[in-house]
């Protein structure tokens, strides 16, 4: 079963894996991308697109997060999130 196009269900049925180079990124459907690499930078490194400053409409620190296979290093995740959001909030296999 495929997540997207770059995670998939791995054959035990529990765990994740990347579809590009087969390593686990995950243990479980609830956790499908934990051992991704993760960096993060201020939203403006986003492109042009995003240019206001976050301070100017939130007290909370925003950041541009993108998550990485720690194996081939393709690219699985780009958001703009609040930094002390839950980084695995939305990728869940249901
Ligand atoms: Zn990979």
């Amino acid at each position: 079963m495929n997540f997207d196009d770059n995670v998939c269900l791995a054959a035990d049925g529990h765990s994740t894996e990347c579809r590009h180079c087969g390593v686990t990124l995950g243990e479980s459907r609830q956790t499908p991308i934990a051992r991704a690499r993760s960096i993060e930078r201020p939203s403006t490194a986003a492109g042009a697109g995003i240019q206001a400053d976050p301070s100017h409409y939130t007290d909370r620190e925003i950041v541009l997060r993108q998550r990485f296979c720690p194996n081939c290093l393709v690219l699985l995740a780009t958001e703009i999130v609040p930094r002390d959001d839950d980084p695995g909030r939305d990728w869940k296999l249901r």
